[in-house]
């Protein structure tokens, strides 16, 4: 299987605006923002396609998920955030390498959808 552009931005193989690394997870900003604040925050493993899969075999690392979302909404926003996993391709998903979309930064009346 083909690496992931995910993955190829963790072996740095394609540049990124990466704003927050630890040995798990890695945060960047999203290419094509759709908010002031667009960030992806993103497991190193490549093992898991979508958040249901993430929650059932590693919750923990989920749960590391949410709070470097929580912490990078505070650092570049007022700390208030919408958190999105696009779950299978006819909900949006096009990276099947698990990732939550932070969006933050003045979403004041953005729907959840356009
Ligand atoms: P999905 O549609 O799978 O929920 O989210 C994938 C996201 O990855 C999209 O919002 C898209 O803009 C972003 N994306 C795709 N390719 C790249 C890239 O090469 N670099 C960055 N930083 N983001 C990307």
């Amino acid at each position: 299987m083909t690496d992931s552009i995910f993955t190829r931005i963790i072996a740095r193989e394609i540049p990124a605006d990466i704003v927050f690394e630890s040995d798990r997870v890695i945060a960047f900003r999203d290419i094509s923002p759709k908010a002031p604040v667009h960030l992806l925050v993103v497991p190193k493993t490549a093992e898991f396609r979508n958040v249901v899969d993430l929650a059932a075999a590693d919750p923990g690392l989920l749960a590391e998920l949410v709070q470097v979302a929580d912490q990078l909404a505070a650092q570049y926003a007022d700390g208030e955030f919408r958190l999105v996993f696009n779950t299978g391709a006819a909900a949006g998903q096009t990276v099947f390498h698990v990732h939550a979309h932070v969006l933050a930064g003045g979403l004041g009346g953005v729907p959840l959808a356009e």
